[in-house]
């Protein structure tokens, strides 16, 4: 069977480059102390903590002297305090783009403005980012219906961030919102594009073959989005690794479309591939 593998798809840059810094933590040290999962992905978390990983939800859970990771999404100023003061050494996963906004945010209360961060205020990387401001001018706005119009008023200017996986079309309601309110406003957009650019990359690519086979995890929501998208368009079926490849499935279509939620890892969507192409049409 032809296969066609969508791209870009599966790790995007911050979860490759923090899962490395991971892996070679667990190879030197044995045991990592992981503050919340590193990956919403059961079966690659499964074999690390066969390695040594170990998940945790609070500082004081690190033993002394331990090894701690912080993963992609970032973490307070006071969770990393608390980190280096009760570990050996902080592997620090933060993306790049996720330490940009904690800066770009603490540099807009630095510079007097009301901060206001857009999107889910229970998302880890949101949490990290508010706990990065100082003072108590920051507010977490989902949607525009969010804002609260009299308090912000009250505010000579405000700056905005926003969450990098949220959509720009969320971020642009908010903004517009608030120009009307008060005279300035600050605007870093921080938005990431390897969310919009995966499921672009599905959308293409469930239009050039007869069905997707989208690899990931039930549980995570990118994935889930992925599936949306191309059952959307034809059809598509998800799988958690090649044991859920049922044959039947494929009678009848010639070429199938690969694509994979950002938390695949790379060998699972090689054997996907590979299973795929030994099918017989
Ligand atoms: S989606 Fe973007 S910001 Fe988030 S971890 Fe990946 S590369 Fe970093």
């Amino acid at each position: 069977m032809k296969v066609k593998v969508a791209f870009p798809t599966g790790f995007c840059f911050g979860v490759r480059r923090a899962l490395k810094a991971l892996e070679e933590a667990l190879a030197a040290h044995g045991e990592v102390y992981s503050l919340g999962s590193p990956i919403h992905n059961e079966r690659v978390v499964e074999e690390m903590v066969s390695k040594g990983l170990r998940l945790v939800e609070d500082p004081e859970e690190v033993p002394p002297g331990g090894v701690s990771f912080v993963r992609a999404h970032g973490v307070s100023a006071a969770t990393m305090e608390a980190l280096k003061v009760r570990s050996s050494l902080v592997v620090d996963g933060t993306c790049p783009f996720v330490r940009r906004v904690q800066m770009k945010a603490k540099e807009l209360a630095s510079e007097g403005y009301a901060v206001v961060v857009v999107g889910d205020p229970t998302h880890p990387e949101v949490v990290g980012i508010v706990g990065h401001v100082p003072g108590d001018k920051v507010f977490v706005v989902a949607s525009r219906g969010e804002i609260k119009v009299d308090l912000f008023k009250s505010f000579g200017k405000i700056g905005v961030v926003c969450q990098t996986t949220n959509r720009v079309e969320a971020f642009k309601e908010v903004v517009s919102e608030l120009v009307g309110l008060v005279e300035e406003v600050k605007v870093h957009n921080t938005i990431c594009d390897a969310t919009a650019a995966r499921q672009e990359a599905v959308r293409r690519l469930a239009a050039e073959v007869d069905a997707v086979v989208v690899v990931g995890s039930r549980s995570s929501a990118n994935t889930r989005k992925l599936l949306e998208i191309a059952s959307s368009l034809g059809e598509a079926l998800l799988v958690e690794d090649v044991s859920d490849l049922e044959r039947g499935w494929f009678r009848g279509k010639r070429e199938i479309g690969v694509a994979a939620g950002a938390s695949t890892p790379d060998c699972l969507i090689e054997k996907v591939v590979e299973e795929l192409e030994g099918i017989e049409v």
